[in-house]
Parts: structure tokens; sequence; C-alpha cells
């Protein structure tokens, strides 16, 4: 039985994590969305926001779960017992960031493999921090992100009234 970690901050689950998770789970017996509590960014939602937004976003995929995070991921990894770590590529940006945490996770965790999807085109352009912007910004982020996440966004004062 493969346990694949999908890790990440999530704030909030848009529809590029939603992709990776979806097609991760046609591959692993079991992906956990793990979402780390504390990451040093300015978080807009609190870690029980994320994971619910998360938890209602996946609700659809039978052998997708959400799990709140606090440790380091390598050690999260550990605990859920996943040998896998997956993450999402995006055609500009990602890779150096990627690869460097690919092999800062593999000396800590010898064993725990880095697998990367490549972003499906639609979504290639898609950060959950520009999504962010787009829609402070009065912007229509209806592909971009479930109904139920752009009605979150709302409710924090952000975007179309
Ligand atoms: P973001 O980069 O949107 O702030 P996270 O820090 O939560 O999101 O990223 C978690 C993982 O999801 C990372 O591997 C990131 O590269 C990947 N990811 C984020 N957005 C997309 C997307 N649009 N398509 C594919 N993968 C993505």
């Amino acid at each position: 039985m493969i346990i694949a970690l999908y890790p990440g901050s999530f704030d909030p689950i848009t529809n590029g994590h939603i992709d990776i998770a979806t097609r991760a789970s046609k591959i692993f017996d079991k992906t956990v969305i793990g979402i780390f509590a504390t990451p040093e960014k300015n978080l807009m939602f609190s870690i029980d926001e994320r994971v619910a937004m998360a938890q209602k976003a996946v609700a659809h995929l039978p052998k997708v779960v959400v799990k709140p995070y606090t440790n380091i991921t390598v050690e999260f990894a550990k605990d859920i017992k996943a040998q896998v770590l997956v993450r999402g590529l995006r055609m500009i940006g990602d890779f150096e960031w990627e690869f460097e945490m690919a092999m800062m996770n593999q000396m800590l965790s010898p064993g725990l493999e880095t697998v990367c999807f490549m972003a499906s085109q639609e979504y290639q352009f898609l950060s959950a921090s520009l999504m962010k912007e787009v829609a402070s910004l009065g912007g229509n982020i209806t592909k971009l992100v479930p109904k139920h996440v752009a009605v979150a966004l709302k409710k924090k004062g952000i975007g179309k009234k």
C-alpha cells in the first residue's frame, strides 16, 4: 500500500491543488493532503479554515484525505507512514525550489521519494497568492477555485460583491 503525502500551505486550496490531488489519487493507494499550520507566509485563513475548505474540495475523492500538521514535513510523513511526497511543478519558478526541497528531504529522510506532477496547462500560472490578489482587486476567480472557496474569500471581504 503506497501512501502519498501532498504537503503545502493551501491558503486556500485552488483548482491547481485539486488537480494534483486528483491525479495523485489515480496512482497511489491513499493521498494525504497535509496542511502545514504555520508556514512562513502571511496567511489569510486559519488552519481550521484551510482544512475545512480542502476537505470539502476533495470530498468526492475517496482515496484522498486532509490532515493538518505542525512538525517538519518528513516527520509528518513518517507519522502517517507515507513513502512518497507529492509536489506540483509549474513551468516557471517552481523547479529550483522544489529541487532544493527534494534534496533536503532526501537527506533528512532517505527512502522518502519526492514525485513531482507537472501542473496541467490551465493551472500553470495559478498560485494561491496571485489568485488572492486578483480576487482582492475584484477580478473573476470562478475558474480558479471551487465555489465554496470563493464564498469564503468574499466573507473575508475579498472578491466581487
Ligand atoms: P501555492 O504555491 O499556490 O501558494 P502551496 O505552497 O500550498 O501553494 O503549494 C503546495 C504544492 O502545490 C507545491 O508543490 C506547489 O508547487 C503546488 N502547486 C501550487 N499551485 C499549483 C498549480 N496551479 N498547479 C500545480 N501545482 C501547484
